[in-house]
């Protein structure tokens, strides 16, 4: 789709590109279809969508896969879609559902579409965060998903220890998916142009995850308290949190130094599993002061 069709379908409908809502359209079809195959949809495979948008990628991925569901927020863009009978030629393979896709039930989804399903998006800036916390928990319903997100967000998923993108997100991801970087488009691939270079990455579950399921909660907490303070160390930044759930302040540097790690360490200098086993250490013993308390 030219721009200069891009415009005047959303000047048809009257619309026009939500900055709130992220509406950065990708501009080129076999853009699209390059990154359908980079996500390596097949006819097997069913996919779900986060964002419509003016329908793209959801044509291209409709020309490969099984069935597509497409979540879009804006009643405007659902609406107009109807209107022009987008994806006629489809037929009930492509289903756009009007939602906010924080609230979409991708586990019933998948239940509806039977697997193996994949998510493909370009999703919106600004819930890209919280869309790819909820795809975690949707990880054994999925094959995997490739999403393109701001590139610092990428860079945030892919970072190592020690660096300044290093965080909770981070380690999360590395105990419980593998993060492909797939490649960076530029601004002019899309309409309007973002200001910001754009990462397209393909995430999958581990097959043997180092954190159980039981505990992906748990360890998520401690991370986040961990990463909260990013200038104090570890034990200072993990001290309030052991207060709140019960614990010595000293038990932090305890743990550090039964673990063999220095007590002046700072979260970020760990490696994902040093930080698991400070969380599973740590669990033990609260859970440990509690009973004995109780
Ligand atoms: N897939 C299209 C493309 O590649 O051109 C559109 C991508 S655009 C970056 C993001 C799309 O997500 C927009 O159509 C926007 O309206 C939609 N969107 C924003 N927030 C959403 C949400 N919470 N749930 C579902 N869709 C959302």
């Amino acid at each position: 789709m030219s721009i200069s069709k891009i415009k005047s379908f959303l000047g048809s409908h009257s619309l026009s590109p939500s900055r709130d809502l992220g509406q950065n359209f990708l501009v080129d079809e076999d853009e699209a279809a390059s990154l359908v195959r980079w996500a390596g949809v097949g006819p097997q495979d069913a996919v779900i969508e986060i964002g419509t948008g003016l329908g793209i990628l959801t044509h291209a991925l409709a020309r490969v896969a099984r069935r597509v569901i497409s979540v879009e927020i804006d009643s405007g863009l659902v609406r107009a879609h109807q209107a022009a009978e987008s994806f006629a030629e489809f037929g009930a393979k492509v289903h756009v559902v009007h939602a906010d896709a924080r609230e979409f039930d991708f586990l019933q989804a998948v239940a509806e579409l039977g697997s193996p399903v994949k998510v493909v998006a370009n999703l919106p800036y600004s819930v890209s965060t919280p869309l790819l916390r909820q795809l975690l928990d949707a990880r054994h319903a999925l094959v995997d998903w490739s999403v393109m997100l701001q590139r610092e967000l990428a860079d945030r998923l892919l970072a190592q220890p020690s660096t300044r993108d290093y965080g909770s997100l981070t380690v999360l991801h590395h105990l419980l998916v593998e993060v492909d970087h797939g490649r960076d488009l530029d601004e002019n691939c899309f309409y309007p142009a973002p200001k910001v270079v754009s990462s397209f990455i393909r995430i999958r579950p581990l097959e043997q995850p180092l954190l159980d399921d039981g505990s992906v909660l748990w360890v998520e907490r401690v991370l986040r308290a961990a990463f909260g303070k990013r200038r104090k160390t570890l034990s200072n930044s993990l001290r309030a949190f052991v207060g709140e759930n019960g614990g010595d302040s000293a038990l932090v540097v305890e743990i550090l130094e039964g673990l063999g790690l220095d007590s002046r360490v700072r979260a970020e200098a760990l490696t994902p599993t040093q930080l698991l086993a400070i969380a599973r250490v740590m669990g033990e013993r609260l859970s440990a002061a509690q009973e004995k308390k109780g």
